[in-house]
């Protein structure tokens, strides 16, 4: 057998690829035998071979106040920029819950900056009111570097922190602030963020409390391809240590830089989206990541027609219709999507669309609109 095909082989068995191979398949592997040997991998993991998920939850934003600086971010502000800084209120977390349930949706992911002075009782407060008020909302919120964030200014460990948000009400921890999971890189575009360790050991305490979790990848700005490589191969070798029969990484969601207005654009780096080189993104997730079963397409920041074609190459999953988003959105990403429209987009892709919630259990599409 050539080296190619024992690599293909290898990745078709969702055998773990060494580094030399992972590389080989993102830099050489030609990309529609990528496409056709990821899509086989999918249909495989996932029971419904014909199903593609999707999910209804809202943003919000608990604050915009932010330390970390990072340059591809326009949504955050400084503590001293009073005229913008805001924390999100009871009542206006009421007014979005009331419209999220209206339209259907199950959870709320809710994000926000390194705020210097919102420490663990902040937080803990903000979920039991939340839990309080809405038992039935799952809270899919913060993410490591907020909880390393939390930790540090509160004076407690990263562990202690993720068990006192549990307890107050966390359901599950977004992959968010992994964007290259290297130190060198993550200085250059987020000075001030938690390190790529911290993500890591964050993510290894929540699975080893059994907290379910995602992974992300912000890719196309000043990373090297061996770089997304290392990213990849970290994701995974973290996951194989989580206990048997935890949740782990539930999902893997890659998205593109987006430029428009942010600080690397001024120091000259700008996004150049290829639709090719996000199908080759996709599908190679799909063969690196053995041990991850859910690949998402992220039509928010890849928009709808590369979206369906990332669902023939690797991907099973198509994302939220996210009812409020704002970082992406405010760095020049404009693609929409309601509830007909993701499931048409799907069915159009040759796929039965599927709602789900966040531990991608299938659930009824149910809306005040469609009762
Ligand atoms: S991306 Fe998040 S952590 Fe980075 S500056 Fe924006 S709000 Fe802060």
């Amino acid at each position: 057998m050539s080296r190619q095909n024992e690599i293909f082989a290898k990745a078709r068995d969702r055998v773990a690829l060494s580094r030399e191979e992972a590389y080989w398949l993102w830099e050489e592997a030609p990309l529609e035998r990528l496409a056709l040997t990821a899509d086989e991998v999918r249909r495989e993991v996932v029971p419904d071979k014909n199903m593609v998920t999707w999910q209804i939850d809202r943003n919000v934003n608990i604050t915009n106040v932010c330390i970390s600086g990072c340059k591809f971010c326009n949504f955050h502000c400084k503590p001293h920029q009073t005229e913008r800084a805001f924390i999100t209120t009871i009542d206006e977390y009421r007014q979005k819950i009331d419209r999220m349930l209206e339209l259907g949706g199950d959870q709320l992911l809710l994000q926000g900056g390194l705020h210097p002075r919102l420490g663990i009782e902040f937080y803990e407060e903000l979920f039991s009111t939340l839990k309080e008020l809405y038992p039935q909302v799952r809270l899919h919120a913060l993410g490591a570097p907020e909880v390393a964030h939390i930790a540090k200014i509160s004076n407690i460990s990263p562990r202690e922190a993720l068990q006192r948000l549990v307890v107050a009400g966390l359901d599950s921890l977004p992959g968010a602030g992994a964007e290259i999971l290297n130190e060198d890189v993550r200085r250059a575009i987020s000075p001030a963020k938690p390190s790529a360790r911290e993500w890591l050991d964050v993510m290894h305490e929540a699975h080893l409390m059994n907290l379910p979790t995602s992974a992300t990848m912000m890719y196309g700005h000043i990373e090297s391809p061996s770089q997304r490589v290392d990213h990849l191969l970290a994701i995974r070798d973290l996951q194989a240590e989580c206990p048997t029969g935890n949740w782990g990484f539930i999902a893997f969601i890659p998205w593109i830089f987006r430029s428009t207005g942010t600080r690397l654009e001024q120091e000259g780096v700008k996004s150049h989206f290829s639709p090719l080189e996000y199908i080759r993104i996709i599908a190679v997730s799909r063969l690196i990541l053995n041990n991850i079963n859910n690949i998402q397409a992220s039509w928010l920041t890849v928009g709808k027609s590369t979206a369906q074609l990332a669902l023939h190459s690797g991907a099973n999953d198509m994302g939220s219709i996210m009812i409020e988003e704002n970082v992406v959105s405010s760095a020049g990403a404009h693609n929409e999507f309601d509830a007909e429209g993701i499931q048409k987009a799907i069915r159009e892709a040759g796929f039965t669309p599927q709602l789900r919630d966040q531990l991608y259990r299938k659930r009824e599409y149910r809306t005040k609109l469609n009762e």
